[in-house]
């Protein structure tokens, strides 16, 4: 079990042949439907049992052993057709959540969903819910008629509703698969198998095992005696121990892995659960997972967008590359957010370098994404959760939140602005020079008097040189303090208003009146 399932079922290169980089990826699959719908009782049967003519059941409860639960599970299903047997991934966290918090932080971790709805019962709203989900992911879906071992099971009444809400399935002229199946007896899970496997080979989804490794935390806890654990499903590439790993919130020195039976294995790949160990911080369920950490991949991911759709903007023109958290209420006001800041970004010499963008309000995740990555925050009618007010206090840093999108782009600009003038914001404290005490020696030392006016001075500074006729002028940094003396006693630093004799090394003329800002 151990090494097959850390294998996938496409076949293997032989000897001497040279790896395809792309091939089929096995389906991640997803459960939805209203509670008590049948949902649990449907993935126990798969997990327990596969399909009655699965080629090999997976271990499980009927082994004896108490299946842990990571979250996901992987089954092996036989065609009826090729009698080749084919993987499935099963992803079984309950509930919604967990995917609004995948969707919410733009990742996508199924390529297909169940959607089971109980024969006696039909719609509910949670089938609604479900439903609105999945055609919001654009997800290719498969209905589950559920308890069709049930005296009062009326496929029919379930196939109706459904035509009222649009959704046409393949017997009332529509395109959306529907199997009747009982987690009871057994019956049309074969069927919902060789379906999904179908559903599957239409979406032609592809994956390299040489890529760098990707994919989607789902689970993640903190054990007593193991520390952080998280389940990931692997996306893309292979998995090794030993390797790093990053999400927005934490990296993982991978410690230990294991499949979803929590087998030791040396490395998995694509579409395979994953439970990882070896994380210096909680990973967020729904955070992506990648081989290297976010700056980089944003600063790659932009580089390449820039490039491809104008080249007079690539980041590499730009002077500076400011890193941005973006957040708003909903989908649709995120993309109008992105939209506008990089209009905005157009007209200035900096490159946007969008870190993460999501819906829903500024979490910690955010403001400690935002202090790692030195990232600003931009909120479009998303402001900081209420219990983050004492944690910002002590922070500096940039969030900029409307509910107005011009008033955030005023804010916004005037921000780039400000930073387009670095020299002014950057400068902490100012001398005015009152006596030229040596000329310069070969080394470009010389030793100066001055007030002090504003601000503070220290050893090993830097400055700016402003010549009083010329106030405007741009500032290039031109030289540094070597030491500072006053009443001829050396200091390390001194602070406004004070007279200080000063030993600089620069290369620029000094004379009475100049002011020397320093940098801060
Ligand atoms: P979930 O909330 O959607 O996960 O639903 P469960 O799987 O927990 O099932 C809810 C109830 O329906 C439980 O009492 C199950 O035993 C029962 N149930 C689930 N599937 C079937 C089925 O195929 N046939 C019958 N007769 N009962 C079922």
């Amino acid at each position: 079990m151990t090494e097959k399932s850390a294998e996938n079922l496409i076949p293997r290169p032989a000897k001497g042949e040279t790896r395809p980089s792309l091939m089929g990826r096995p389906p991640v699959v997803v459960v939805m439907g209203h509670v008590d719908h049948g949902k649990t009782s449907l993935l126990d049967y798969i997990r327990i049992h596969g399909g009655q003519k699965a080629a090999r059941p997976v271990a499980g409860r009927e082994a004896g052993g108490i299946t842990q639960h990571v979250g996901a599970y992987e089954i092996e299903h036989s065609l009826t057709k090729s009698k080749q047997t084919a993987k499935i991934t099963f992803i079984d966290t309950p509930g919604h959540e967990a995917f609004s918090k995948i969707r919410e932080r733009g990742a996508k971790v199924a390529d297909i969903a169940v959607l089971v709805i109980a024969a006696e019962e039909s719609i509910k709203p949670q089938t609604k819910e479900a439903l609105s989900y999945i055609q919001k992911e654009n997800l290719p879906f498969i209905v589950a008629i559920s308890k069709i071992d049930l005296p009062q099971a009326n496929p029919d009444k379930v196939k109706q509703d459904l035509a009222e809400l649009e959704v046409f399935v393949e017997d009332w002229g529509g395109k959306i698969p529907c199997v009747q199946v009982s987690a009871k007896t057994g019956q049309g899970i074969d069927e919902l198998l060789e379906m999904i496997l179908l559903v599957a080979e239409l979406e032609d989804l592809k994956a390299s095992p040489d890529a760098e490794p990707e994919g989607v935390i789902i689970e993640s806890s903190l054990d007593p005696n193991r520390g952080i654990i998280a389940t990931a499903i692997i996306l893309n590439g292979t998995l090794e121990q030993g390797k790093t790993i990053y999400t927005a919130s934490a990296e993982a020195k991978i410690k230990s892995l294991e499949n979803f039976l929590g087998q030791r294995e040396k490395s998995l790949s694509f579409s395979s659960p994953a439970i990882i160990t070896g994380w210096d911080n909680q990973p967020k369920v729904g955070e992506k997972f990648s081989a290297r950490p976010l700056v980089a991949q944003a600063i790659e991911k932009e580089t390449k967008s820039s490039v491809d759709s104008s080249p007079e903007t690539a980041v590499a023109d730009k002077t500076k590359n400011i890193f941005l958290i973006l957040k708003a209420d909903v989908t649709g006001s995120l993309e109008a957010l992105e939209t506008i800041i990089r209009q905005i970004f157009q007209e200035t010499n900096f490159a946007p370098i969008i870190i993460e963008k999501s819906v829903g309000p500024i979490t910690l995740t955010d403001i400690k994404t935002a202090e790692t990555t030195k990232s600003i925050i931009v909120g479009f009618r998303s402001s900081p959760d209420q219990e983050l007010g004492n944690y910002l206090k002590d922070r500096q840093i940039a969030i900029f939140q409307s509910q107005i999108i011009y008033e955030l782009m005023e804010k916004l600009t005037e921000y780039l602005d400000e930073l387009a003038k670095p020299t002014e914001a950057k400068i902490s404290g100012k001398l005015k020079i009152l006596e030229i005490f040596s000329e310069k020696d070969k080394k470009n030392r010389q030793v100066i008097g001055g007030q002090l006016f504003e601000g503070k001075a220290k050893k090993n500074q830097k400055f700016y040189l402003i010549k009083p006729d010329q106030p405007d002028q741009e500032r290039t940094e031109a030289g540094k303090i070597l030491s500072i003396k006053k009443n001829k006693q050396e200091l390390d630093s001194a602070e406004a208003v004070v007279e200080i004799g000063l030993q600089t090394e620069s290369l620029a003329e000094f004379a009475k009146g100049d002011i020397l800002e320093f940098k801060a």
